[in-house]
């Protein structure tokens, strides 16, 4: 018998019960979302982002990031997420002043938005800039990729792959990193990620001649359009239970939050894309980019709730993949 999500024993004293306290340590790594409009609108999104989103990260914000993380030695990854970051027309300017800092930055791109009008030049971009790019494709499958991404989404995933790997991307020794991300197509928790990826390689490589370096295996969170999708399936709690069930010390010890925040569209600071998607903000309250001169000044404490679950099942997930 399922328990209620709003019964099961909140996440922050589950983690005392097991004696783990997490803190944010040192901030070496930065989220931003630059918006929330997107080509696809995928079932599992936990953005709700889709074309009709308008909100878009300005140039002004952007100059206050690259301002504050000046100020916050310590970050040496940037990992560029939305949406789709690629649609937010400063794009290529955030890259191109991420670039001068001599940070390692990461685009998180779907593969099909290479294919929208305009996007002609964001390859080379990408690789001028040395941009490492991690790619969703949940499955080696057609039929799969599509019924979670829409139609047509996995022939041209497969397309950008193909395109990307011309230009170097995923190459041995080329320098230019093409990670994929694999996310289940229903309630249910990934499998191993190195048997995974073993899987994808060598089936991209027999059926397209497509190689990349890594497969990150990630959780997906019963938030926003997945969670209605869960409770269209009468899957929600059951899922939820599944989570819990599956709290893992090990992984929890390692959560992404504990090294990195998230700046939203808007120069809102949260503890991870997550608590941004559900509007949870920081343990000191509401702040943006404009109130600090220094991420380092962001409160220590993470605001924590029971979606946190998500990151601790199994073997643990984050924008990294496996944790544990
Ligand atoms: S999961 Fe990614 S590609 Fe899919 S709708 Fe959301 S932002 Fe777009
Ligand atoms: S959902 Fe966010 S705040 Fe919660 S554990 Fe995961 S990264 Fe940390």
């Amino acid at each position: 018998m399922n328990i209620l999500p709003g019964q099961i024993e909140a996440f922050d004293k589950n983690l005392k019960n097991h004696n783990i306290n997490i803190t944010r340590n040192v901030i070496n790594s930065l989220q931003i979302n630059i918006g929330k409009k997107c080509n696809q609108t995928c079932t599992h999104c936990h953005m709700d982002a889709g074309p009709a989103r308008t909100e878009e990260m300005q140039k002004e914000t952007m100059d206050r990031i690259i301002y504050l993380l000046k100020n916050s030695g310590n970050i040496s990854t940037v990992d560029i997420t939305g949406g789709a970051p690629e649609l937010n027309e400063n794009f290529p300017y955030l890259i191109s002043k991420l670039h001068e800092l001599n940070i390692n930055i990461i685009d998180r791109c779907n593969l099909s938005v290479l294919f929208e009008k305009g996007q002609e030049n964001t390859p080379s971009l990408l690789a001028q800039n040395n941009v490492a790019i991690i790619a969703s494709l949940p499955c080696y499958t057609e039929e799969n990729v599509d019924l979670q991404r829409g139609q047509n989404t996995y022939r041209k995933s497969i397309s950008a792959l193909k395109l990307l790997n011309k230009i170097g991307y995923g190459q041995e020794d080329s320098g230019l990193i093409l990670n994929l991300v694999y996310n289940p197509g229903g309630a249910c928790l990934p499998a191993e990620q190195g048997t995974l990826e073993l899987a994808y390689k060598e089936e991209l490589k027999k059926q397209y001649g497509i190689v990349f370096n890594h497969l990150y295996t990630i959780t997906n969170m019963p938030i926003n359009r997945f969670a209605h999708t869960l409770k269209q399936n009468n899957e929600y709690e059951a899922y939820y239970n599944l989570l819990y069930d599956s709290f893992n010390p090990r992984a929890a010890e390692s959560i992404m939050c504990k090294n990195q925040l998230s700046v939203a569209w808007d120069g809102e600071i949260f503890d991870c894309d997550f608590n941004q998607a559900l509007e949870i903000p920081i343990h000191t309250g509401r702040k943006t980019v404009w109130n600090i001169d220094s991420f380092n000044e962001v409160c220590s404490e993470i605001s924590f709730s029971n979606h946190c679950y998500g990151c601790t099942a199994g073997y643990g997930s984050s924008c990294l993949g496996r944790l544990a």
